[in-house]
């Protein structure tokens, strides 16, 4: 089997995974107790929580911990929202944000809210003097995710937290799950940011909120007060350490990764770039790459590779499901035929070059395979 669809999730690092499993033998105890063990256990879980932040660049701000970054987002959203709604009631959000954001201000709608959605160029990224001419004194929160999930673009984190000087009440948070552990980005202006352990070869249903300032936020969970009363539950220390090893080893390997992800990206494209009726996004990150056979269907792509032992994504299945265009490339303008024909393919640094070979000819057979379907 070839793998090539580490922007879904990815695989966990050896070596995280000897640790998870080295905390729940050693360090089974519950963090809250008040005993020794559980004392030990707790310094275990500062220590990561530490390393976390300041492996982000932002060793001044707090770290809690959740199930992953769904989580994340619904507590930066909700809590905020709530703290803010008597000092204004307008969210701006871009138009690119994964569901466990969009559908949070969907719902938050209900609760008097207003939202208004920054407009996209069509490299995908935000269009920052359109996010100017909505910003007004009725704006108490701001979300822009730090790179798409279903095209790689990056967006513009450094320029709209300057924007926002101007706007001390504005919350500002971002969706980092897609670039931590990819590229490198300042979060030192946002005021939280959300991550997500197994995007970047962690476990999965570990992830974080980090926050400038955690007064901001309330509780979502309620129970017994963990995590500084704004996450109850006990603890999944095992995963939190394990998420400290998976970024300082993603972080430690980015550069070379970063390097050899990118030939692979080039390799693709220009091995299918001047295809009849294929049609890729721009770039963003190298890790992600959105190939379009127009006319074709992507689900139908994607079972040609799978049959072929090769694991691709389209770009929402889900939204295939709902007969609902995927959002993203929507807003950057493509036409129907692109959409629909469109397919996800996600290198890791676990990616290797030879799979990357196998799979540009399995693409070129698929493409000669449903030519006729082809516009
Ligand atoms: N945001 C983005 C940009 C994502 O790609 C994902 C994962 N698909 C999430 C949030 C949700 O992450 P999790 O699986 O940790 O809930």
């Amino acid at each position: 089997m070839i793998y090539m669809d580490n922007a879904a999730t990815t695989r966990p690092y050896g070596e995280v995974m000897e640790t998870f499993m080295n905390v729940n033998e050693a360090y089974y105890f519950n963090t809250a107790s008040i005993h020794q063990s559980g004392r030990k256990a707790a310094q275990l879980l500062e220590a990561s929580r530490k390393q976390i932040a300041e492996l982000l660049g932002v060793p001044d701000y707090h770290c809690i911990f959740t199930s992953g970054a769904t989580e994340s987002n619904n507590l930066a959203i909700q809590s905020v929202l709530r703290r803010k709604q008597p000092y204004g009631g307008t969210v701006l959000v871009s138009e690119l944000e994964h569901p466990s954001v969009l559908n949070v201000l969907e719902a938050m709608k209900e609760d008097d809210f207003r939202v208004n959605y920054i407009k996209t160029f069509a490299d995908g990224t935000v269009d920052t003097d359109h996010l100017k001419e909505m910003l007004n004194d009725d704006v108490i929160f701001i979300t822009v995710m730090a790179v798409n999930n279903i095209t790689g673009s990056i967006q513009p984190i450094a320029e709209i937290t300057e924007i926002l000087k101007q706007y001390p009440k504005v919350h500002f948070h971002t969706d980092a799950t897609q670039a931590i552990g990819k590229i490198n980005m300042d979060y030192a202006g946002v005021d939280s940011l959300s991550l997500s352990s197994h995007k970047f070869h962690g476990m999965k249903g570990t992830g974080a909120l980090i926050a400038k300032e955690p007064r901001t936020l309330s509780p979502i969970i309620h129970g017994g007060g963990h995590e500084n009363n704004l996450r109850s539950g006990t603890v999944n220390l095992p995963g939190a350490v394990a998420m400290a090893r998976a970024l300082r080893m993603a972080t430690e390997q980015q550069d070379v990764s970063i390097e050899r992800v990118s030939d692979y990206n080039h390799k693709v494209r220009s091995a299918l770039g001047n295809l009849r009726s294929v049609h890729i996004q721009p770039s963003g990150v190298p890790h992600i790459l959105n190939v379009s056979f127009r006319g074709a269907k992507g689900e139908v792509v994607v079972n040609a590779l799978g049959n072929r032992g090769i694991m691709v994504s389209t770009t929402s299945a889900c939204a295939s499901k709902l007969k609902k265009l995927n959002e993203t490339l929507l807003a950057m303008g493509n036409a129907r035929a692109i959409i629909e024909g469109s397919i996800r393919i996600s290198f890791s640094s676990l990616t290797q070059e030879e799979e990357v070979d196998e799979m540009i000819t399995a693409l070129l057979a698929v493409h000669k395979e449903i030519g006729e379907v082809l516009k």
